[in-house]
């Protein structure tokens, strides 16, 4: 696996492959989510390209970038282990040097869920993928599911601009009992850890209503808030049920629905969804 740093010499590289290249946007500190876009990414082209980069722009004021956790090595033998040809780690003034200026403002689905709770967020994750799209030229590209607003943004982003490339999306990857698989599960402690599972409950939940036949969005949104308002150390910030491609949110659930949620377990903010009528295992 060659480990590159600098944009030049990522171009360099991509000019001597040939084939499809499948490419996989992550900010590190990999897990078993990551690795299956890495897998499904090699099953469907010659050469895989994981970036590892923690984009300063799409954080907000007072959120974790600092914080945010880090394992280069331990990254990069989990990648030459899944037999990725090539890991682009650049630093951040390689991406953002200092006459930067040029933002893809995505509108609209930017304005509601993720968008709402964190100014400026898709700004920052449109323009980093966008410029990693530039240097990378990949085929396809390898999105998860458990960033499901992410998904939609980037999708329209690559519509609207014209960018010759495939995007694929993958389903979330969660731990044994339901959790969603996320970096940022490693700042639960272990009482968090267990009340963390609060979020996969709701859903199914969720799933459960509307196979009994219940079709009224607010409903669902209530019983959800209120099985989540039951776990003390969780405080909701948002919980939506919209319409799978535009967002916006449903008086009744009469096509595919995107359940959403934001919940602070403690002082960690998680994210999970499913889309009803559901596929997932609850
Ligand atoms: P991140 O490193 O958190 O920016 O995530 C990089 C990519 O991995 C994004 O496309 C995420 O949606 C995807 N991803 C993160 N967690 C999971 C998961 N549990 N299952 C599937 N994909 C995931």
């Amino acid at each position: 696996m060659k480990v590159v740093n600098s944009v030049a010499e990522m171009r360099a590289v991509r000019r001597g492959l040939t084939g499809a290249v499948g490419f996989v946007p992550t900010m590190g500190y990999l897990h078993e989510g990551h690795l299956a876009l890495v897998r499904r990414a090699r099953s469907e082209n010659e050469t895989v390209v994981v970036s590892i980069f923690v984009n300063p722009t799409q954080f907000g004021a007072g959120e974790d970038f600092e914080a945010y956790p880090r394992d280069p090595e331990r990254d990069l033998t989990l990648l030459d282990r899944e037999k990725v040809g090539v890991a682009f780690t650049p630093p951040a003034e390689e991406m953002y040097p200092a006459h930067f200026g040029t933002w893809v403002d995505v509108q609209q689905i930017t304005e509601r869920l993720e968008g709402a709770s964190r100014p400026h967020h898709f700004r920052g994750v449109a323009t980093v993928v966008a410029k990693l799209f530039n240097i990378v030229e990949p085929t396809r590209v390898y999105f998860g599911q458990k960033d499901a607003q992410q998904l939609i943004v980037i999708k329209r982003m690559v519509s609207d601009l014209n960018m010759n490339l495939e995007i694929v999306a993958v389903p979330t990857v969660r731990e044994p009992d339901g959790l969603a698989m996320s970096s940022r599960n490693t700042y639960l402690s272990p009482r968090e850890r267990q009340a963390a599972l609060v979020l996969w409950q709701a859903l199914g939940l969720a799933s459960q209503l509307w196979s009994e036949g219940e079709r009224d969005a607010h409903k669902i949104r209530q019983k959800i808030a209120a099985l989540i308002g039951s776990e003390p150390l969780a405080q909701i910030d948002y919980i939506s049920v919209a319409d799978a491609e535009s967002l916006e949110e449903l008086a009744e659930i009469s096509r595919l629905a995107l359940v959403s949620l934001a919940v602070r377990i403690g002082k960690t903010r998680l994210i999970d969804n499913i889309v009803l009528p559901s596929s997932e295992a609850l």
